[in-house]
């Protein structure tokens, strides 16, 4: 499904799953404005690359906790390119410990970041696309919102939190022609999973059905499909892209 003519935002952009959605959108024939907070890099490698596929692009820094700052970078993507159709909600950290040793600060942090910093971006966003009566907002949750998970209290919250922004929002914006939906990613390998000890690792493993971690791309396409046209009719959604993990 083309994207052509479309313009995209994707928060944390820079790396991880952020790095290959843009990398979908582009494929597809978007323009791609690449958000990053620390990774001004791994950013710019990201827009090579996005230019390498013959789309436009741009490197933005920004942290999401920060929500002027967030106004800011929606403000300055129009500038740039005249308009924005497509917000992708992805920058996320986890700060993981048991419940019972989780500071405010590891609380905060976590629900500051993956569901306030996500706010902050819908907010920005929506008031131009409600204006332009389209637009597509695309939260990236995660399974562990849908089923929770012992030591993950306050990234689980902010990943639950997540689907109630985006069914919330699905209803307050489905009549300006704009959708929310939400892609829950099973287990990815990205640096966030490399992260984890190799046991942990490999007992999450032996619990997706698919028997494998899932790809960057797997989740990209998911969200590509939910910006596309393809999904036109479909809003405050979550698709699990899991290998099975959730069933
Ligand atoms: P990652 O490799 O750790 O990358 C995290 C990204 O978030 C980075 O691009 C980082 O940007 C950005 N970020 C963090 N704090 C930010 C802030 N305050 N402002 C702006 N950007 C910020 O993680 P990932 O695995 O690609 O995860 C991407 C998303 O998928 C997250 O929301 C995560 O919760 C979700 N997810 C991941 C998995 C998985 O198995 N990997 C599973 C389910 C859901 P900088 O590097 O510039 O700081």
């Amino acid at each position: 499904m083309s994207l052509t003519g479309k313009v995209a935002l994707v928060t944390g952009g820079a790396r991880g799953i952020g790095r290959a959605i843009c990398l979908e959108l582009a494929r597809r024939g978007a323009s791609v404005a690449i958000n990053y907070a620390g990774s001004a890099q791994a950013a710019q490698e990201t827009l090579e690359a996005v230019e390498a596929l013959g789309a436009q692009g741009m490197c933005i820094q920004a942290d999401v906790k920060d929500s002027a700052a967030c106004q800011a970078m929606v403000d300055e993507v129009i500038a740039r390119f005249g308009h924005l159709d497509i917000l992708v909600c992805n920058a996320g950290v986890t700060r993981d410990n048991l419940a019972l040793r989780l500071k405010d600060e590891d609380y905060d942090a976590v629900l500051d970041t993956n569901l306030k910093g996500a706010f902050s971006c819908m907010r920005a966003a929506y008031r131009p696309m409600m204006k332009q009566k389209s637009g597509r907002i695309v939260a990236i949750s995660s399974i562990v919102g849908l089923r929770g998970n012992a030591g993950q209290a306050n990234y689980a919250a902010s990943k639950a939190g997540l689907i109630g922004l985006c069914k919330s929002l699905a209803k307050e914006l489905a009549g300006r022609n704009m959708t929310v939906n939400a892609v829950a990613p099973g287990c990815i390998a990205t640096e966030m999973t490399a992260a984890l000890p190799e046991k942990v690792r490999a007992e999450m493993q032996a619990t997706i059905p698919m028997g494998r971690l899932g790809a960057g791309e797997d989740v990209a396409r998911a969200v590509a499909f939910f910006a596309g046209e393809d999904a036109a009719y479909v809003t405050g959604q979550v698709l699990c892209v899991d290998g099975g993990m959730a069933v």
